[in-house]
């Protein structure tokens, strides 16, 4: 047989580049076959074809929204275990995985002592909404200053500050293991007032409300920030026991209850596998 391509093959290959349609480019001799050998009606076979397309272009989509997010780690809410952390109100947490928050432009907080899952929590969050078809980006309150204030030094504050207005859900975790420099925080109030009733904000901390004064060095700014961010949100406040002093006192790395320390430090002891050189600490 001749290496000659039919021109209909040809022009079907075409089409299907023009039209961007590459699963269905790539799979076309094998869907043909298929719908020969199971005889599908032409609805049928469009129906298919169409079908395939769109939940391959939807893997795509949702593959880079999670590689443009940034996850510290892949954590899911079904991972979670919610009858070691009673605290944590499981059917909040499943509403809000169905990201009705996000197209209100509503704020998620969620306070408790370090590895009670606020960062795992956070990370099934902001997968769960992407899967929903939002765009999401993790960042750490740490990392977040850093970068906002070389942009400022730079004199690019603003593309950065639009940049990190732009994903609809802005997860920041750990506020409030490091107080804030009075420059960083006024930063950072201009990032929350920056997205306020425009983008939602997932934040994570370890702090108490009546804390963020000291964490901000400024208790009029620390209001400024609370009130936007309290103003339309949801609260999660988890009062349980950590899970990684569980795990370590299951295996008899240690006994007994937590010792009342510094939960900052005690959550740097801690140590961890898991925990990335270039997040300078928990997770
Ligand atoms: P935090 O951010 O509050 O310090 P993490 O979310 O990092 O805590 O949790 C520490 C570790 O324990 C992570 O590996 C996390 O997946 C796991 N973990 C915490 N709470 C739970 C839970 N209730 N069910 C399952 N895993 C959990
Ligand atoms: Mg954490």
């Amino acid at each position: 047989m001749s290496a000659a391509i039919d021109p209909l093959e040809e022009r079907l290959q075409a089409s299907l580049k023009r039209l961007q349609l590459t699963h269905t480019r790539e799979t076309l001799d094998a869907t043909l076959a298929e719908a020969a050998r199971e005889g599908w009606t032409y609805p049928e076979f469009l129906d298919r074809l169409l079908a395939r397309e769109v939940e391959a272009k939807q893997g795509k989509r949702v593959q880079m929204a999670m590689q443009i997010a940034h996850f510290p780690c892949v954590r899911e809410l079904s991972g979670f275990d919610f009858a070691f952390q009673p605290s944590v109100d499981e059917r909040l947490v499943q509403e809000l995985s169905g990201g009705r928050f996000i197209c209100n432009g509503e704020n998620v907080l969620i306070f408790g002592p370090p590895g009670v899952g606020k960062t795992h929590l956070a990370v099934g969050l902001g997968r769960a909404v992407i899967g929903r078809g939002h765009a999401a980006r993790f960042t750490t309150a740490t990392a977040l200053l850093a970068t906002l204030a070389k942009a400022e030094s730079e004199g690019v504050l603003d593309a950065k500050l639009a940049e990190y207005g732009k994903p609809k859900l802005l997860i920041i975790d750990e506020l409030g293991y490091l107080p804030f420099e009075r420059r960083a925080a006024h930063l950072f109030f201009q990032l929350v007032n920056r997205r306020y009733e425009r983008g939602s904000l997932l934040v994570t901390t370890n702090q108490r409300v009546s804390e963020w004064g000291t964490v901000f060095g400024d208790e009029v700014l620390a209001t400024a920030i609370l009130d936007r961010l309290l103003h339309h949100s949801h609260t999660l406040v988890i009062t349980g026991e950590s899970y990684r002093l569980r795990e370590k006192r299951k295996s008899g790395l240690i006994r007994g209850g937590l010792p009342a320390a510094d939960p900052a430090a005690q959550d740097r002891k801690e140590g961890g596998a898991e925990r990335r050189p270039d997040r300078g600490g928990k997770n």
